[in-house]
Order: C-alpha cells, then sequence, then structure tokens
C-alpha cells in the first residue's frame, strides 16, 4: 500500500462545486442539466489529470454555452435583406421591448375594464386596420402560407380555386403553393398559360363549382417577353372572390419596389381578401395577414380551422409594435444610402490594416425571401480572401458573408451600424487566429 494521495480523492463533489455562485447562476439562465453535465465533465477531466483538482469549478464555468437557446446570434453580412435561412426580418428595438413585454402574463385576450374575455389581440387588429384604411377587417394567422391555406380552405373546400398558370409557384424549400392549396380540399382550375392569361380564360372557367379566383404575385420569379396577365381589379367583376397573394407584407405602395403588390393597391382595386406576410417586406415577426371584406374576413376568423393557425401573444406584440413603430431595420436596410455603405466600408477596411488585405469593392444586395428578384441594391462591402467565410461563421460574433468570384464579401447593407465595431472585431480574430492567405 502506497501513502500517494489519490487524485480522484480530492476531486471536489458535484454538490461542492454547484454551490459555486457562478454555477447557480448558470443553473437559473441555462437549467440545472446543461450545468451539471459541464461539472461532470470538468470533474472527469480533473480525475485524468488533466486539470488540478481546484480547478473544476472554473472549467465548468467556462464551458457552459452562453444562452439556453441554441439558437446563434448572426451579423448578416450577405447583402440579403430578407435571408430565410437567417430568420428574415431583424425585429425593431421597439418590437423586441413589445414581445419582452408579452412574454409573462397579458392581457392579450381579456378585458381589464370589466374582466371579461375580449377579442384576442384586438390593440394590433386595429393597427393593422389602422395601416390599411382600404381593409374592412382584418386578420391574423402564423404564417403567410397559413393565410393563404385558411383563405382557400374556408372559400373553396371541395371547389374550385380558378388560377394562372403563370402564377402557379414554388416558394422556397421544395414547397408548393398549388401543393398547398390542393391540401385543404380544393381543386386547381387552372388557366391561361405559362406568359400570357386573358380575362376571357378566367370568365370561361368560373361556374358554380368555383370557390375562389386567387391572384398568386410570382415573387420570386419574372416571365419577361410576350406577356400579358389580368389585373385583380379586373377580375372583381366576374361574381366570385377574388384572393390576393402579395408574396410579403407590403401595406402600401413603395417606391423602392414598383413591382411589388401592395395591400392598399389590391383592396382598392377590388381584391375581397389579401393575404401577406408579417417577416417579408413589412419587417416584422413571421406571421400571415389576411386583409379585406368584412363578410370574407368573418367566414375565415369563425372557421375551424382558424383555432389551429391562431398567432401567439409574442408575435402579437411584435407585430403590433411594427406597425405602429418606427422604421425597421428591413426598411432601413432596403433604403440604405450606397455613400453611406461605401463609408463605413472604408472605416472596416481601415480598422483591419496590418491584419488582413480588406479592399473595398461594390456589390450589389437583394431583397430575398423570394422578394423582387430582378431588384439589385447598390452598394458596397470588403472583400476579404475566401477563408474567411468558413472562419467567420463559426467565429464569435458569428458573421454570415458572401462568397462571389472566390472572395469573402462582407456587405454591411444589412448590419446594424452599431454591430460595425464587433464585425471589425471578428474579422481581426479571425486575422490573428488563422495564417489566412493573403493577409497583409
Ligand atoms: C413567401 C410567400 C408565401 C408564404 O409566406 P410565408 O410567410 O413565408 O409563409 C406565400 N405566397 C407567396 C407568393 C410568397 O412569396
Amino acid at each position: 500500500m502506497t501513502t500517494t494521495a489519490d487524485p480522484r480523492r480530492s476531486v471536489p463533489r458535484t454538490d461542492q462545486v454547484l454551490a459555486d455562485p457562478r454555477l447557480r447562476a448558470a443553473a437559473q439562465r441555462l437549467g440545472p442539466d446543461l450545468v451539471k453535465q459541464a461539472v461532470v465533465a470538468a470533474q472527469q477531466r480533473a480525475r485524468s489529470g488533466e486539470l488540478a483538482p481546484t480547478e473544476v469549478a472554473d472549467a465548468a464555468v467556462a464551458s457552459l454555452p452562453a444562452q439556453a437557446s441554441s439558437t446563434r446570434r448572426v451579423i448578416n453580412a450577405t447583402g440579403v435583406v430578407l435571408h430565410t435561412n437567417l430568420g428574415r426580418a431583424p425585429l425593431s428595438p421597439a418590437a423586441v421591448d413589445a414581445l419582452v413585454d408579452a412574454a409573462g402574463y397579458t392581457d392579450v385576450e381579456f378585458d381589464l375594464a370589466d374582466g371579461s374575455r375580449a377579442r384576442r389581440g384586438r390593440g394590433t387588429l386595429a393597427a393593422l386596420a389602422a395601416a390599411v384604411p382600404a381593409a374592412e377587417a382584418v386578420h391574423v394567422v402564423n404564417n403567410g402560407a397559413a393565410a393563404l391555406v385558411l383563405a382557400t380552405t374556408a372559400l373553396a373546400a371541395g371547389r374550385e380555386v380558378v388560377i394562372s398558370r403563370g402564377e402557379l409557384v414554388e416558394i422556397g424549400d421544395g414547397f408548393r403553393l398549388t401543393d398547398l392549396i390542393e391540401s385543404t380540399g380544393a381543386r386547381l382550375r387552372e388557366v391561361g398559360t405559362t406568359n400570357r392569361t386573358k380575362l376571357a380564360d378566367y370568365a370561361d372557367a368560373i361556374g358554380p363549382d368555383t370557390g375562389c379566383i386567387l391572384k398568386v404575385h410570382p415573387s420570386n420569379f419574372r416571365v419577361e417577353g410576350f406577356t400579358s396577365s389580368v389585373d385583380v381589379g379586373a377580375l372583381g367583376g366576374l361574381g366570385v372572390p377574388v384572393v390576393a397573394d402579395l408574396g410579403s407584407g407590403l401595406l402600401t405602395r413603395e417606391t423602392l419596389l414598383p413591382d411589388e403588390p401592395d395591400a392598399d393597391t389590391a383592396l382598392r382595386a377590388g381584391a375581397d381578401l389579401v393575404t401577406g406576410s408579417g417577416d417579408k417586406l413589412l419587417g416584422g415577426p413571421q406571421a400571415g395577414l389576411l386583409l379585406g371584406r368584412t363578410a370574407v374576413v368573418e367566414r375565415l376568423r369563425r372557421h375551424p380551422l382558424a383555432r389551429a393557425l391562431r398567432v401567439d401573444k409574442l408575435t402579437l406584440a411584435a407585430l403590433e409594435a411594427t406597425l405602429r413603430g418606427p422604421r425597421t431595420p428591413t426598411w432601413s436596410a432596403l433604403h440604405a444610402d450606397p455613400d453611406g455603405l461605401r463609408t463605413r466600408c472604408e472605416a472596416l477596411a481601415a480598422a483591419l490594416e496590418g491584419v488582413v488585405a480588406a479592399e473595398v469593392v461594390p456589390s450589389d444586395g437583394a431583397v430575398g425571401g423570394g422578394g423582387a428578384p430582378g431588384l439589385t441594391l447598390p452598394g458596397w462591402a470588403v472583400a476579404l480572401p475566401p477563408a474567411y467565410a468558413a472562419a467567420l461563421r463559426t467565429g464569435d460574433p458569428t458573421v454570415v458573408a458572401r462568397t462571389e468570384r472566390g472572395r469573402c464579401l462582407v456587405d454591411l447593407r444589412c448590419v446594424d451600424p452599431d454591430d460595425d465595431g464587433r464585425l471589425a472585431d471578428a474579422i481581426r480574430a479571425v486575422g490573428t487566429a488563422t495564417a489566412a492567405p493573403g493577409q497583409a
């Protein structure tokens, strides 16, 4: 028998380590299981001699994630404003405050004056109605696709949805609006051709089986050349409900985006119902917007499916703040002044001097989110060696840049100017950690 101290005996017990105030605070934030796992792993390292027994608590603290959710915040340096893979619209500070406030108990469906049940999200609905006076009534569901499903179910299940062959859209990730509509039990009645559809095509298709006419904005592609289509206004005279799917959340005309339809114009032209998306051009949370005639909107609102598409209180709060609040980050990114972007890019390149060869180059941004496909948004980017793209994606802060023509382009259009400093830090961290090719 030897008398040498067994290091395993001096490794502190789990409950001792967990008493560390930093770990107790972390358990409140991250949940007890994650913290315990971190402690057990650190004890293991101490037993194997990798750590001194006195270092167990420090090692456990160091190995903990920063937050309870695995969702990573990223700086969007792609130049694509509504990047679906990056969560589309970043919420405005007002919308973030509103959703934090709504996280506890709220009066979302309760009348504080008389203590009775109230219309869910009535403040949000009032804000939406106020933003589009041409709408007699409004309703909100989970997303644009849900709005379309609710509309076609309530108006045309077991009947026909008349739609132009030029408007059969696949919206992304393999999802097709045609499949979505047919999944409701409505039958598609396709009219016209890919490039040309006339009023007579619609008129000939309408009969006792017609549930509604659907006009879909071909948001993510363009047909050019020998084309014709029928405006919502002309379809109003055919005696059946006309539904217009905007493919965005544009509520009123936007001069920057002349080809994007908006709710106000469509309703004034005679659409009975407009469906839209809260996190596309509106710049709010994911939501489906329904605006139109009272009788149609009420029919949708009272349909049993409406309950399955009911929108969360956090969404309602963020949407109302978006509707009432100041310009959104989405608006700012779309309207960013090219000269301002260039100045910021030059400052960023200067901050990287001695770290990496950074060149300020013209860079075309895009609306994204399947919107305004023909439109480029002129701007500027800082070009870095290509190896930076992957390193920035896994760095901290996490930056998603654009790889183009063998370069890593850091486009500042969608970067909050308050984040320019953090962005420079992230690039410098990559530059000093790696001997990336092209280093200055
Ligand atoms: C994006 C889109 C939708 C779906 O909206 P989500 O909010 O993404 O569900 C529906 N129709 C068109 C034309 C679209 O572009």
